[in-house]
Protein backbone atom coordinates (compact mmCIF):
# COMPACT_ATOMS: atom_id res chain seq x y z
CA UNK A 1 0.00 0.00 0.00
CA UNK A 2 1.57 3.31 -1.35
CA UNK A 3 0.41 6.25 1.69
CA UNK A 4 0.57 9.62 0.47
CA UNK A 5 1.12 12.56 3.25
CA UNK A 6 1.12 16.25 3.37
CA UNK A 7 2.98 18.42 5.95
CA UNK A 8 1.92 22.23 6.64
CA UNK A 9 2.39 22.72 10.33
CA UNK A 10 4.76 25.61 10.17
CA UNK A 11 7.42 26.88 7.52
CA UNK A 12 6.94 23.91 5.47
CA UNK A 13 4.53 22.75 2.70
CA UNK A 14 5.39 18.97 1.79
CA UNK A 15 4.56 16.18 0.20
CA UNK A 16 5.94 12.45 0.67
CA UNK A 17 5.19 9.25 -1.33
CA UNK A 18 6.07 5.72 1.37
CA UNK A 19 4.97 2.31 0.74
CA UNK A 20 4.07 -0.19 3.68
CA UNK A 21 7.36 -2.21 3.70
CA UNK A 22 8.91 1.67 4.86
CA UNK A 23 10.27 2.23 1.31
CA UNK A 24 10.33 6.21 0.69
CA UNK A 25 9.28 6.94 -2.84
CA UNK A 26 8.93 10.81 -3.06
CA UNK A 27 9.96 13.59 -0.72
CA UNK A 28 9.04 17.01 -2.08
CA UNK A 29 8.90 19.97 -0.06
CA UNK A 30 8.79 23.94 -0.30
CA UNK A 31 10.06 25.96 3.18
CA UNK A 32 8.80 29.22 3.39
CA UNK A 33 11.63 31.68 4.18
CA UNK A 34 11.26 35.51 5.23
CA UNK A 35 14.45 37.34 7.66
CA UNK A 36 10.98 38.82 10.03
CA UNK A 37 10.00 35.24 10.84
CA UNK A 38 6.73 33.34 10.44
CA UNK A 39 3.27 35.70 10.12
CA UNK A 40 0.59 33.11 10.01
CA UNK A 41 -1.48 34.30 7.03
CA UNK A 42 2.01 35.09 5.29
CA UNK A 43 3.09 30.99 5.56
CA UNK A 44 -0.60 30.12 4.53
CA UNK A 45 -0.53 32.31 1.53
CA UNK A 46 3.19 30.48 0.75
CA UNK A 47 1.28 26.94 1.18
CA UNK A 48 -1.35 27.70 -0.96
CA UNK A 49 0.43 29.24 -3.61
CA UNK A 50 2.89 25.97 -3.82
CA UNK A 51 0.53 23.01 -3.01
CA UNK A 52 -0.96 22.42 -6.00
CA UNK A 53 2.25 22.18 -8.27
CA UNK A 54 3.83 20.19 -5.44
CA UNK A 55 0.92 17.38 -5.13
CA UNK A 56 0.88 17.11 -9.30
CA UNK A 57 4.45 16.44 -9.28
CA UNK A 58 4.01 13.97 -6.71
CA UNK A 59 1.15 12.48 -8.80
CA UNK A 60 3.02 12.54 -11.49
CA UNK A 61 6.09 10.08 -10.25
CA UNK A 62 3.69 7.66 -8.42
CA UNK A 63 -0.02 6.06 -8.96
CA UNK A 64 -1.67 3.80 -7.35
CA UNK A 65 -1.92 5.84 -3.76
CA UNK A 66 -4.20 3.66 -1.13
CA UNK A 67 -4.01 6.42 1.82
CA UNK A 68 -3.69 10.03 2.41
CA UNK A 69 -2.46 11.28 6.01
CA UNK A 70 -2.53 15.37 6.93
CA UNK A 71 -0.79 17.15 9.89
CA UNK A 72 -3.48 18.00 12.47
CA UNK A 73 -1.13 19.65 14.90
CA UNK A 74 0.42 20.88 17.02
CA UNK A 75 0.94 23.77 14.25
CA UNK A 76 0.04 27.80 12.84
CA UNK A 77 -3.87 27.18 12.37
CA UNK A 78 -3.90 28.87 8.60
CA UNK A 79 -1.20 26.49 7.58
CA UNK A 80 -3.19 23.41 9.31
CA UNK A 81 -6.32 24.61 7.40
CA UNK A 82 -4.56 24.45 3.90
CA UNK A 83 -3.15 21.13 4.49
CA UNK A 84 -6.00 19.42 5.72
CA UNK A 85 -8.19 21.36 2.80
CA UNK A 86 -5.71 20.09 0.39
CA UNK A 87 -6.36 16.57 2.00
CA UNK A 88 -9.73 16.22 2.02
CA UNK A 89 -9.99 17.02 -1.74
CA UNK A 90 -7.31 14.65 -2.76
CA UNK A 91 -8.59 11.80 -0.92
CA UNK A 92 -12.04 12.38 -2.44
CA UNK A 93 -10.62 12.62 -6.07
CA UNK A 94 -8.83 9.52 -5.63
CA UNK A 95 -11.73 7.77 -3.60
CA UNK A 96 -9.07 6.22 -0.34
CA UNK A 97 -8.94 7.22 2.89
CA UNK A 98 -7.83 10.13 5.22
CA UNK A 99 -5.84 10.17 8.48
CA UNK A 100 -4.75 12.92 10.70
CA UNK A 101 -1.61 12.92 12.82
CA UNK A 102 0.43 14.77 15.12
CA UNK A 103 3.02 16.21 13.84
CA UNK A 104 5.42 16.11 16.69
CA UNK A 105 4.68 12.32 16.83
CA UNK A 106 5.38 12.05 12.98
CA UNK A 107 9.12 13.11 13.60
CA UNK A 108 9.74 10.20 16.22
CA UNK A 109 8.19 7.25 14.15
CA UNK A 110 10.05 8.05 10.98
CA UNK A 111 13.19 7.95 13.29
CA UNK A 112 12.48 4.93 14.65
CA UNK A 113 12.03 3.46 10.83
CA UNK A 114 14.99 4.93 9.18
CA UNK A 115 17.64 4.65 12.40
CA UNK A 116 15.89 1.21 13.18
CA UNK A 117 15.59 1.78 17.07
CA UNK A 118 12.75 0.13 18.66
CA UNK A 119 12.24 2.61 22.16
CA UNK A 120 14.30 5.21 22.01
CA UNK A 121 14.94 7.84 24.61
CA UNK A 122 13.51 10.62 22.05
CA UNK A 123 16.00 13.83 22.16
CA UNK A 124 14.06 16.29 19.91
CA UNK A 125 16.32 19.27 19.29
CA UNK A 126 15.08 21.96 16.73
CA UNK A 127 15.52 25.69 16.37
CA UNK A 128 12.03 25.73 18.85
CA UNK A 129 12.45 22.65 20.47
CA UNK A 130 14.29 20.75 22.76
CA UNK A 131 11.96 17.80 24.53
CA UNK A 132 12.87 14.38 26.07
CA UNK A 133 10.68 12.20 25.50
CA UNK A 134 10.28 8.31 25.56
CA UNK A 135 7.11 5.73 25.57
CA UNK A 136 5.76 4.69 28.93
CA UNK A 137 2.76 3.71 30.08
CA UNK A 138 1.06 3.30 26.36
CA UNK A 139 1.93 7.08 25.51
CA UNK A 140 4.69 9.14 24.21
CA UNK A 141 5.58 11.49 27.22
CA UNK A 142 7.92 14.41 27.93
CA UNK A 143 10.31 14.06 30.59
CA UNK A 144 12.09 17.21 30.22
CA UNK A 145 11.94 19.97 27.95
CA UNK A 146 13.51 23.72 27.86
CA UNK A 147 12.20 25.76 30.26
CA UNK A 148 12.92 28.91 28.43
CA UNK A 149 13.60 28.39 24.35
CA UNK A 150 15.05 25.68 21.99
CA UNK A 151 18.59 25.22 21.55
CA UNK A 152 18.21 25.99 17.80
CA UNK A 153 16.59 29.33 18.25
CA UNK A 154 19.25 29.90 21.42
CA UNK A 155 22.42 29.75 18.71
CA UNK A 156 20.39 31.61 15.85
CA UNK A 157 20.10 34.33 18.38
CA UNK A 158 23.28 34.23 19.51
CA UNK A 159 24.57 34.19 15.83
CA UNK A 160 22.60 36.94 15.34
CA UNK A 161 24.33 39.02 18.34
CA UNK A 162 27.27 38.95 16.11
CA UNK A 163 26.27 38.55 12.79
CA UNK A 164 27.52 35.28 11.75
CA UNK A 165 24.03 35.14 9.71
CA UNK A 166 21.04 33.02 9.67
CA UNK A 167 20.99 29.81 10.47
CA UNK A 168 23.94 30.30 12.72
CA UNK A 169 24.31 26.80 14.31
CA UNK A 170 26.22 25.45 11.10
CA UNK A 171 28.75 29.12 11.15
CA UNK A 172 29.16 28.17 15.30
CA UNK A 173 30.13 24.40 14.66
CA UNK A 174 32.97 26.01 11.89
CA UNK A 175 34.20 28.58 14.60
CA UNK A 176 33.98 26.38 17.54
CA UNK A 177 36.60 23.68 16.11
CA UNK A 178 39.67 26.59 16.54
CA UNK A 179 38.30 27.61 20.25
CA UNK A 180 39.07 26.61 23.80
CA UNK A 181 37.20 26.53 27.12
CA UNK A 182 35.96 29.58 28.73
CA UNK A 183 32.86 29.21 31.96
CA UNK A 184 29.52 29.33 31.09
CA UNK A 185 26.41 29.14 32.82
CA UNK A 186 25.43 25.52 32.63
CA UNK A 187 21.77 25.44 33.74
CA UNK A 188 19.55 22.05 34.71
CA UNK A 189 17.25 21.14 37.10
CA UNK A 190 16.03 17.42 36.71
CA UNK A 191 15.48 16.91 33.34
CA UNK A 192 14.75 20.33 31.87
CA UNK A 193 17.13 22.41 30.98
CA UNK A 194 17.15 26.53 30.05
CA UNK A 195 19.53 28.73 27.37
CA UNK A 196 18.55 32.02 28.24
CA UNK A 197 21.24 32.63 30.71
CA UNK A 198 24.51 30.64 28.48
CA UNK A 199 22.87 33.29 25.05
CA UNK A 200 23.29 36.48 27.67
CA UNK A 201 26.60 35.77 28.80
CA UNK A 202 28.11 34.33 25.65
CA UNK A 203 27.40 37.65 23.88
CA UNK A 204 28.32 39.61 27.02
CA UNK A 205 31.90 37.87 26.91
CA UNK A 206 32.02 38.42 23.22
CA UNK A 207 31.13 42.43 22.95
CA UNK A 208 33.06 42.98 26.10
CA UNK A 209 36.21 41.69 24.58
CA UNK A 210 36.51 39.15 27.27
CA UNK A 211 37.04 35.94 25.64
CA UNK A 212 37.59 35.44 21.42
CA UNK A 213 34.48 34.68 18.97
CA UNK A 214 36.13 31.28 18.77
CA UNK A 215 36.45 30.49 22.45
CA UNK A 216 32.70 31.06 22.62
CA UNK A 217 31.60 29.39 20.12
CA UNK A 218 33.04 26.29 21.25
CA UNK A 219 31.86 26.76 24.59
CA UNK A 220 28.59 27.36 23.85
CA UNK A 221 28.28 24.03 21.90
CA UNK A 222 30.13 21.92 25.09
CA UNK A 223 28.32 23.86 27.58
CA UNK A 224 24.39 23.46 26.00
CA UNK A 225 25.76 20.12 24.51
CA UNK A 226 26.94 18.71 28.17
CA UNK A 227 23.49 20.06 29.34
CA UNK A 228 21.83 17.63 27.01
CA UNK A 229 24.00 14.36 27.25
CA UNK A 230 23.21 14.58 31.28
CA UNK A 231 19.19 14.97 30.83
CA UNK A 232 19.36 12.64 28.15
CA UNK A 233 21.29 9.96 30.42
CA UNK A 234 19.21 11.02 33.03
CA UNK A 235 15.89 9.99 30.79
CA UNK A 236 17.43 6.97 30.01
CA UNK A 237 18.08 5.36 33.43
CA UNK A 238 15.10 6.68 35.09
CA UNK A 239 12.75 4.71 31.89
CA UNK A 240 15.23 1.90 31.69
CA UNK A 241 16.05 2.44 27.99
CA UNK A 242 19.05 1.62 26.02
CA UNK A 243 18.51 3.63 22.64
CA UNK A 244 18.66 7.50 22.17
CA UNK A 245 17.55 8.65 19.19
CA UNK A 246 18.39 12.14 17.92
CA UNK A 247 15.78 14.39 15.79
CA UNK A 248 15.95 17.73 14.96
CA UNK A 249 17.75 20.66 12.64
CA UNK A 250 20.29 20.49 15.43
CA UNK A 251 21.28 16.77 15.00
CA UNK A 252 23.02 18.13 12.08
CA UNK A 253 26.10 18.92 14.62
CA UNK A 254 28.42 16.49 14.37
CA UNK A 255 30.17 17.45 17.68
CA UNK A 256 26.41 17.14 19.88
CA UNK A 257 26.87 13.61 18.41
CA UNK A 258 29.86 13.19 18.94
CA UNK A 259 28.98 13.99 22.83
CA UNK A 260 25.88 11.67 22.90
CA UNK A 261 27.14 8.82 21.41
CA UNK A 262 30.24 8.82 23.68
CA UNK A 263 27.52 8.93 26.65
CA UNK A 264 25.52 6.22 25.40
CA UNK A 265 28.71 4.17 24.99
CA UNK A 266 29.82 4.58 28.31
CA UNK A 267 26.04 2.38 29.54
CA UNK A 268 26.11 -0.33 26.64
CA UNK A 269 23.36 1.84 25.04
CA UNK A 270 23.05 2.31 21.57
CA UNK A 271 23.24 6.29 19.83
CA UNK A 272 21.18 6.90 16.75
CA UNK A 273 20.37 10.15 14.59
CA UNK A 274 18.54 11.23 12.11
CA UNK A 275 19.47 11.79 8.72
CA UNK A 276 19.05 15.49 7.77
CA UNK A 277 16.91 14.93 4.90
CA UNK A 278 14.15 13.33 7.20
CA UNK A 279 15.03 15.19 9.97
CA UNK A 280 13.62 18.61 9.12
CA UNK A 281 9.76 18.50 8.62
CA UNK A 282 8.98 17.35 5.23
CA UNK A 283 5.65 14.85 4.05
CA UNK A 284 7.34 11.31 4.20
CA UNK A 285 7.27 11.37 7.99
CA UNK A 286 3.52 11.95 7.67
CA UNK A 287 2.89 9.45 5.20
CA UNK A 288 4.39 6.95 7.80
CA UNK A 289 2.33 8.18 10.65
CA UNK A 290 -0.78 7.91 8.77
CA UNK A 291 0.04 4.05 7.51
CA UNK A 292 0.71 3.37 11.07
CA UNK A 293 -2.57 4.56 12.33
CA UNK A 294 -4.45 3.17 9.24
CA UNK A 295 -3.03 -0.40 10.20
CA UNK A 296 -3.63 -0.21 13.58
CA UNK A 297 -7.53 0.10 12.39
CA UNK A 298 -7.82 4.59 12.86
CA UNK A 299 -10.34 5.82 10.48
CA UNK A 300 -11.31 9.25 10.49
CA UNK A 301 -14.78 10.17 10.51
CA UNK A 302 -14.82 14.15 10.48
CA UNK A 303 -11.32 15.84 9.15
CA UNK A 304 -10.53 18.59 12.14
CA UNK A 305 -7.16 20.28 12.92
CA UNK A 306 -5.67 20.39 16.73
CA UNK A 307 -3.27 23.40 16.76
CA UNK A 308 -2.17 22.85 20.66
CA UNK A 309 -2.76 19.14 20.37
CA UNK A 310 0.32 18.25 23.00
CA UNK A 311 2.30 14.98 22.32
CA UNK A 312 1.43 13.12 25.94
CA UNK A 313 -2.15 13.85 24.73
CA UNK A 314 -2.06 11.84 21.64
CA UNK A 315 -3.76 8.40 22.01
CA UNK A 316 -1.33 5.75 20.57
CA UNK A 317 -3.05 3.01 18.95
CA UNK A 318 -0.29 1.12 16.52
CA UNK A 319 2.54 0.33 19.63
P1 LIG B 1 14.68 22.64 12.65
O1 LIG B 1 13.87 23.62 13.47
O2 LIG B 1 14.55 21.23 13.12
O3 LIG B 1 14.44 22.80 11.17
O4 LIG B 1 16.22 23.01 12.88
C1 LIG B 1 16.74 24.29 12.59
C2 LIG B 1 17.80 24.68 13.62
O5 LIG B 1 18.93 23.80 13.53
C3 LIG B 1 18.31 26.08 13.43
O6 LIG B 1 18.15 26.78 14.64
C4 LIG B 1 19.78 25.91 13.09
O7 LIG B 1 20.64 26.92 13.61
C5 LIG B 1 20.10 24.56 13.72
N1 LIG B 1 21.23 23.90 13.06
C6 LIG B 1 21.33 23.53 11.78
N2 LIG B 1 22.55 22.98 11.53
C7 LIG B 1 23.23 23.01 12.71
C8 LIG B 1 24.54 22.60 13.12
N3 LIG B 1 25.41 22.06 12.28
N4 LIG B 1 24.86 22.78 14.42
C9 LIG B 1 23.99 23.33 15.29
N5 LIG B 1 22.76 23.74 14.96
C10 LIG B 1 22.38 23.58 13.69
MG1 LIG C 1 8.85 19.83 13.06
Amino acid sequence: MLSLGIESTAHTFGVGVIDDSGKILVNEKSVFKNKKGMVPDEVAAHHKRVADKIINKVLEKVKDIGLISYSHGPGLPPCLLVGMNKAVSLSKKLSVPLVGVNHCIAHLSIGDLVCKTKDPVYLYVSGANTQIIAFTNKKFRIFGQTLDIGLGNALDKFGRELNLGFPAGPVIERLAKNGKYVRLPYAVKGMDVSFSGLVTKAVRLVKEGKASVNDVCFSFQETAFSMLAEVAERAMAHCNKSELLLIGGVGANKRLCEILDIMCKERDAVFRSVPQDLAGDNGVMIAWQGLLQFKAGERLIKPDIFPYERTDAVVVSWR
